[in-house]
């Protein structure tokens, strides 16, 4: 369990198998960001000045990368001199011991979490559960995954897979609310009375952070539901989990991310619930407050100058909703906490690219480029996905699929040995064709096949058809007319007789 819940355990390939089957799933999924598509398009284009709000953004990010050490040491003085303590983790093994330590010298059996990507990366529940301790969601969208022993799919609609009559039976289920509706206000309803209880009795909570501003070491969270707030603000102790990328310079800084997240995210122009805290007020809110800085592979990726884009990434999610790939295969197929394209870049790299199953997600794109249209803050997916199928290819021994390719190359290099190989095959493609295509090719390249036809090869191609047919009229630079070998023609009236 030490690499956390980034390690995909199978390939994408065959994760997507299965959830291609699940034709609810789909349904479910592309409804959903179908709408949010919509919505996030109108959203943006109400901003004149999007585009250089997305410039803004990157460039703010790229800056902090190039500083990032700088930074984190600013935080780290500010958050001490608020009265805050702070931890840094080398990876997920790690990041788990500091809060289960924290939560156990509280005497905790049970911690609140407010909805955090990073907690799940490091797989947060589980290390706690090894300690004794239970962690509750208190998303609503997070407490369904939990509730039904699922996993997330999507980075901020965790339980987009699954409809409203889903999450009524499991309400039923798993706490006891009878004579539930699927109306969204009921389900609601029933989560809140669920979770109250757990506000005011619980003495733990555990936070993510979408930033934090350097200079004055406040942390700040966005959410739709309020649900954040309260375990920001009830419980003794806050624990608050972020990635080393997250530390923004200033106050300043802020309102830019704050701008771009919401349209990106949930479409909206302002989202419902900001928090931001700083350190400890006597008096106010949680008397104790620890900051767990997390590298896990993140300063691997800041080393390597193509991926290092990856880490502006802020996690709205809007490569999710657009891709083409995540919205037919779902996000259980990415294996990661991290799906999508964001995921397809940023699982590989986190785990150094020696991960087989985490190794096959960079091919899980068709390379439309709506990943790079979308992204606020201008992350060029699709170059990092080829760079690191590169990489990937490079450090592989040479496989049959590579022989392949190199012996194509070799015979598409030169007319007539192309030629040559186009004649035989359209000879020995004769037992495969079937009723004008060819539905199975047979061994290794059967995956071409399997859910596609081949056309067959042309009786005649191009260049045999060039071939046979009859000289063309050329005319020269003067405008005379010439026969292909380039000599003159005399000039002639329409019936043929020379003029
Ligand atoms: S890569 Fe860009 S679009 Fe995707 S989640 Fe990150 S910031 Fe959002």
């Amino acid at each position: 369990m030490s690499a956390g819940g980034i390690v995909p355990r199978q390939s994408f390939q065959e994760a997507a198998r299965v959830t291609l089957a699940n034709a609810q799933m789909r349904r479910n999924l592309g409804h959903a960001t179908t709408t949010i598509r919509e919505k996030r398009l109108r959203a943006v284009s109400e901003l004149p000045n999007w585009e250089e709000l997305r410039d803004e953004g990157a460039a703010l990010k790229d800056h902090v990368l190039a500083n990032l050490g700088d930074y984190l040491l600013d935080l780290e003085a500010s958050v001490k001199r608020r009265g805050g303590q702070v931890h840094w983790a080398r990876d997920a093994a790690e990041a788990r011991g500091i809060i289960a330590d924290i939560a156990a010298s509280h005497g905790a059996r049970e911690v609140i979490k407010v909805k955090s990507i990073t907690t799940d990366e490091i797989e947060l529940n589980a290390g706690l559960a090894e300690r004794g301790i239970h962690a509750i969601e208190t998303d609503l969208a997070e407490l369904i995954v939990q509730l039904a022993e699922d996993r997330p799919s999507h980075i901020l609609v965790p339980a987009i897979h699954r409809n409203r009559a889903e999450i009524r039976e499991l309400f039923r289920r798993k706490l006891g609310a009878e004579g539930l509706t699927d109306e969204p206000k009921q389900l609601a309803e029933a989560a809140r009375l669920y979770l109250r209880e757990k506000f005011l009795t619980t003495k733990v909570a555990v936070s993510g952070a979408n930033f934090a501003v350097a200079e004055s070491g406040t942390v700040c969270i966005v959410e739709s539901e309020g649900n954040g707030r309260m375990c920001l603000t009830m419980p003794e102790v806050l624990i608050s989990v972020m990635g080393l990328e997250k530390v923004l310079p200033t106050w300043q800084d802020m309102a830019v991310f704050l701008r771009l997240l919401p349209r990106s995210s949930t479409a909206e122009r302002m989202n419902p619930y900001t928090s931001f805290w700083s350190g400890v007020t006597p008096g106010d809110g949680p008397r104790e407050f620890h900051l767990v800085l997390l590298d896990n592979g993140r300063t691997d990726v800041l080393a390597d100058e193509v991926g290092r884009q990856t880490l502006r990434c802020i996690r709205c999610s809007a490569c999710l909703n657009v891709c083409p790939v995540y919205e037919r295969a779902g996000g259980h197929a990415y294996g990661s906490v991290y799906p999508g394209p964001i995921g397809a870049i940023l699982t590989p790299q986190l785990l150094h690219l020696e991960d087989k199953n985490a190794n096959t997600l960079p091919w899980a794109s068709s390379l439309c480029g709506a990943c790079y249209d979308a992204c606020p803050v201008k992350i060029n997916i699709p170059e990092v996905l080829l760079y690191l199928r590169g990489k990937i290819t490079e450090e592989k021994p040479l496989s049959a699929e590579a022989i392949a390719f190199k012996t194509a190359a070799w015979v598409m290099s030169e007319p007539h040995r192309f030629e040559g190989a186009i004649k035989l095959a359209r000879m020995g493609q004769g037992p495969l064709v079937r009723n004008g295509a060819i539905h199975a090719l047979p061994g290794m390249l059967g995956g071409w096949t399997e859910s596609r036809d081949l056309p067959p090869i042309a009786a005649q191609s191009f260049r045999e058809w060039w071939r046979k047919r009859p000289a063309p009229e050329m005319r020269g630079t003067d405008g005379d007319a010439q026969t292909s070998e380039g000599e003159p023609i005399a000039p002639q009236r329409e019936d043929g007789v020379p003029l």
